[in-house]
């Protein structure tokens, strides 16, 4: 039996190198960049105004108070998208927006607030404040300069980057290939859900779920028919998914008993078994193998097990396959709200609740087939062997976020 840190790192080791496709930024959020990003041009490309009010010569208006306002003669407006154009020179200001150019011989803004216009002296405004040189100027570069680095390799792309890479002028990025992912249960028991339900018979939840989790690690699901608990079908149904995908993923079938065929199913059409026993809880049997270049992932058919498995061992290696560098689930830092028991031999991955103030709870009933603690968990913490950690305990949470 494999520990879970070494049956990580096999996955790990064995999961390609990430080809690359170019996207536009419209289909990059969630992907992975696989090249350097340089910034072609500096943000803000030039000064600006930071505020509604009056570029000025700082030196000019140093002495100016509410009762003693300084006077300057304004000399025009610059609206934002407009060309700066003229010089400010000594005595001069002249009417700036938010994201107005800064004109030349300006080196500040007093911000309108500060300043007053006089209905009966048009053509001046009196200043009522000092403003230190480059006040409520957003200076060219300052955010990011000309050949700096924007992204690099290995950087997820939120949100934040697309706002960044944008702002640059890019349109398009290279990312790592998504990975397709065929998805199979197996288990004689499963019916689609929608069906009418034989007795003895079970809805299929896990492909449904996987599918889920296959898309936020960036891959590409295909999920195929159900399989029904027989050797020759089960190795049909396999050498048909990795036909049509880079990596499968199944559930059910990989215990020890005479109805579990994944394994036989598996060194039927030439897979190589790279180990097939993780010593953590749920997830005990969890299967990994190699087929051509290709990946196999037998998961548990419980489906608390399934998904636990999947966040721990095969996200890791679905985003790494996208040339991902940090693969690991984020860790929540927090105080347990309650105990969380694990009696076992092995490491137990408890299924917890963060909650909006950061705490942890237990998120119910622990048994690898109870649905409900699933839906209502949003981590994970990792309790070892015959332990309790009381409440109040310092945990790290292992998170997902829907
Ligand atoms: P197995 O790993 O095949 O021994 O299955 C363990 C338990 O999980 C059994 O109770 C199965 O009925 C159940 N199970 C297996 N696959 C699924 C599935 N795809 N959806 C829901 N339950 C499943
Ligand atoms: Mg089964």
């Amino acid at each position: 039996m494999l520990e879970f840190e070494e049956a990580l790192a096999r996955v790990l080791a064995a999961v390609p190198a990430p080809t690359s496709e170019c996207v536009s930024l419209r289909d990059a959020p969630g992907r992975v960049l696989v090249e350097q990003v340089q910034a072609p041009i500096d943000l803000p490309i030039f000064a600006n105004s930071a505020m509604d009010g009056y570029a000025v010569r700082a030196a000019d208006v140093a002495s100016a108070k509410p009762a003693s306002p300084v006077r300057l003669r304004l000399a025009g407006k610059i609206a934002a998208g407009e060309a700066s154009s003229g010089e400010v020179t000594a005595g001069m200001c002249v009417r700036l927006f938010t994201g107005s150019p800064l004109p030349p011989g300006a080196d500040a803004v007093v911000m309108q607030e500060d300043t007053h216009v006089d209905s009966h002296s048009s053509g001046q405004v009196l200043i009522l404040a000092p403003v230190g040189p480059g006040g409520n100027v957003r200076s060219r570069g300052e955010d990011v300069k000309h050949g700096a680095t924007l992204a690099q390799p290995g950087d997820i792309v939120t949100a934040g980057r697309i706002g960044l890479l944008a702002g640059a002028g890019l349109t398009r990025v290279h990312v790592g290939r998504q990975p397709v992912v065929g998805l199979l249960a197996t288990g004689s028991e499963l019916t689609e859900p929608g069906q009418p339900l034989a007795p003895g018979r079970i809805y299929e939840s896990n492909r449904s779920a996987l599918a889920v989790l296959l898309e936020r690690a960036g891959a590409v699901p295909k999920t195929f028919p159900l399989v029904a608990d027989a050797l020759a079908v089960t190795s049909l149904a396999l050498a048909d998914a990795f036909n049509q995908c880079h990596a499968v993923v199944t559930s059910g079938g990989v215990s020890v008993g005479e109805m579990d065929f994944l394994r036989r199913a598996f060194e039927q059409i030439g897979g190589e078994l790279e180990y097939w026993k993780v010593a953590i809880k749920p997830g005990r049997p969890f299967v990994f193998g190699r087929f051509r270049g290709k990946l196999l992932f037998g998961l548990p058919g419980n489906p608390v097990s399934a998904l636990v498995t999947f966040l721990l061992l095969v996200r890791p290696a679905l985003l790494r396959w996208q040339g991902a560098t940090d693969v690991s689930l984020p860790a929540h830092p927090g105080v347990l709200a309650e105990p969380l028991a694990n009696h076992g031999e092995r490491r137990h991955f408890m299924r917890v609740k963060v909650d909006s103030t950061g705490k942890i709870h237990s998120a119910g009933i622990q048994a690898s087939h109870v649905l409900s603690s699933l839906a209502a968990a949003n981590g994970l913490v990792d309790v070892p062997a015959h332990t309790t950690l009381a409440t109040g305990s310092a945990v790290t949470a292992l998170r997902w976020e829907y």
